[in-house]
Parts: structure tokens; C-alpha cells; sequence
């Protein structure tokens, strides 16, 4: 049974991020077509089919989905279609707030919203917008203001740019009052492909600010997740790995193609281990990392972990701190 379905409504976007993993595929689109979007009516019949087909979840995202005149039109067919709908954003257009304030009227609805550092020039430089900063901010300002409670989440990722601003994030994301945040470790397609070197950072760089930054999070209570960070990388903290409460069947309406059950996909052919894992403690449960990773960077860095095999999540140490739903 499909539990989510993931619906690309389209590529255009009021942002150019420097990791931006569609910036190619748009790029080609606007060649080929002439358009990079799909039309009402064609994410209309996606969300239907998600309908026929029994989802559970919608996610909807781009490119850039609140920019579309459409947009609270598709919001309201996913939500009368499935139960929960999230809502992948920039957030930028929450800087206005009739926009905002209609936004937080959805009460299945969720936003996570992409924040990349606290520093304005930073986050604007990442986003390729100058001004994108406070309009995000603003934007989550906007829609705590007008009620939307535990609905909203923030959303980093990490780059060379940013890695040693995790910590700081996370404090951010607790007071503008977000629920949530899920940081990245970016996937290198699109623009952080062509920019590989200078924006994907070794998980040995980065790996000390992710122990500060999780200790953190458990210390103010913001609830975050990992994504794309191998166990090794998480001594102590493995629950916070987002892949052990993803779907675990997920639908990817991809503009380009559709990929029937990404669940399985991400894990056989897009994330990839080392030989080494095989010794591992956690390499029934660890995904371990893109596979672009390792065409770019050794991987002799991943270190397998001793010990009995994990084979229920109730056996690690955090599973106390952060828990994960356990599925039959
Ligand atoms: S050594 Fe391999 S299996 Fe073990 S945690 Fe690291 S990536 Fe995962």
C-alpha cells in the first residue's frame, strides 16, 4: 500500500539555490517544452490517482509551489483527498500575510520551511536572493502568528557555505517557533553537482558541529532529524536519523519520471556503503551515503561500529530520547 506520495508540481522558483538538486532538470525542461511546470489539471489528476491508490500523505513540492496562482487550489484538492499534506516551501510568500494567514486556516496541512544559516548575507547568498533571509523569517513569523502551531518545521541544508552554523539554526528554528527541523546533507545533483567541491563538505568536517547541534537540540527540545547522515556519524544519537521514520513506501511523481516505490530505490541504487560495512553493527538499519558522494570523496571515513547487530531500533541507547514508530 502507498503511504506517501511526493508530487513535483514544478520547477520555477523565486529562489537559485547554490545546492539546488533541479536546477539542471529545469534548465533542460525550459530547452525542451518551453515550461518547467506542470498545468493545474495534470497535478490535479496526480493527486487524484494518490486518492485511488490509497495514500495516507501528500507532499507537495518544486521548484517553488506557493508561487503558483493555483497553489491553494492544489492545497485544497490534496486535502480533501488524503489526510495530511506537507507543503515543501521557501517560505517566502508567508512574508505576506494574507497569504500566511490563509496558510494557517489548513489544519491537516504541514510546512517545512528551508532556512540555511542565521546570518542574512549567508542565507541570501546560498538562496541566490538578496532579501530572501527576512522574507522567510518573516514568513515563519507570519504563519506562528496567525495559529499555525506545531504544523511548521524548518528545513537545512548543509554546505560548505553553512556547516559550522547548524548549531545556531536550530536555536533560530526554536524561536521563531517552528516544531521541527530536518537538516540535510546534501544530495549532489543539480547545481550542488556542478558545484561539488566547493559546496558538499566530508561528513569528517562536519562531523563534530553534528554532535554540538543534536546535544543542543535535546537541550532546548526542538525536535530534529537528520537526513542523509550515516549512524557512524551519529555516536549516541542514531534515532535522529530521518530515514528510520520516512514512508516506507513512497510514490515520486517526478516532473522527469516516476519512480513507483523511491523507498526502495533510495535505498538499493541512490545511497550506497562501504565493503566495511558489512562488519557494522547498524548495517541492517544504516543506509549509509548518496552515491554521488562516493564518486566524489573516499569513503574509507564511514567506520564500522562493533558490537551485537541491531535489529530493532529498541535497542539503541536513544531510541529513550527519540523515538521511532515501530512497524511490523
Ligand atoms: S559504517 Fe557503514 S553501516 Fe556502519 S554506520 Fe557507517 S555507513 Fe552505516
Amino acid at each position: 500500500m502507498i503511504e506517501t506520495v511526493d508530487i513535483k508540481v514544478g520547477y520555477s522558483c523565486n529562489n537559485d539555490c547554490y545546492h539546488c538538486v533541479i536546477a539542471d532538470k529545469r534548465r533542460e525542461l525550459l530547452i525542451a517544452r518551453g515550461t518547467a511546470d506542470r498545468s493545474t489539471e495534470e497535478v490535479m489528476q496526480l493527486i487524484e490517482e494518490a486518492g485511488r491508490d490509497g495514500a495516507k500523505n501528500i507532499v507537495l513540492t518544486g521548484g517553488e509551489i506557493t508561487i503558483r496562482r493555483d497553489f491553494f487550489e492544489i492545497l485544497e484538492k490534496a486535502l480533501a483527498t488524503v489526510q495530511t499534506v506537507i507543503i515543501q516551501t521557501n517560505g517566502r510568500m508567508f512574508y505576506y500575510e494574507e497569504y500566511a494567514k490563509r496558510m494557517a486556516t489548513y489544519e491537516r496541512a504541514h510546512v517545512t520551511i528551508a532556512i540555511h544559516s542565521i546570518k542574512p548575507e549567508v542565507h541570501d547568498w546560498i538562496t541566490g536572493s538578496k532579501g530572501s533571509f527576512e522574507q522567510t523569517t518573516q514568513g515563519v513569523r507570519n504563519l506562528v502568528k496567525y495559529g499555525i502551531k506545531n504544523r511548521i518545521g524548518g528545513k537545512l541544508v548543509i554546505s560548505k557555505k553553512n556547516m559550522d552554523d547548524l548549531t545556531n539554526v536550530i536555536m533560530l528554528c526554536k524561536e521563531l517557533g517552528c516544531n521541527s527541523l530536518n537538516i540535510a546533507f546534501p544530495h549532489a545533483m543539480g547545481n550542488a553537482r556542478l558545484n561539488f567541491y566547493d559546496c558538499v563538505p566530508k561528513y569528517s568536517e562536519v562531523k563534530d558541529e553534528i554532535l554540538k547541534a543534536t546535544k543542543k537540540s535535546v537541550e532546548i527540545g526542538l525536535h530534529i532529524d537528520w537526513e542523509a547522515v550515516p549512524l557512524c556519524f551519529l555516536p549516541g544519537y542514531e534515532t535522529f536519523a530521518s530515514e528510520l521514520r520516512l514512508s516506507e513506501h513512497t510514490r515520486l511523481n517526478d516532473l522527469t519520471h516516476t519512480d513507483e516505490n523511491y523507498s526502495i530505490s533510495r535505498k538499493t541504487r541512490a545511497k550506497k556503503k562501504g565493503p566495511q560495512c558489512k562488519k557494522c553493527r547498524y548495517d541492517l538499519i544504516c543506509e549509509g551515503v548518496w552515491g554521488d558522494y562516493v564518486e566524489g570523496y573516499d569513503i574509507s571515513e564511514l567506520t564500522p561500529i562493533q558490537g551485537e547487530k541491531i535489529t530493532d531500533l529498541r535497542m539503541l541507547e536513544s531510541f529513550k530520547i527519540h523515538p521511532v514508530q515501530i512497524r511490523n
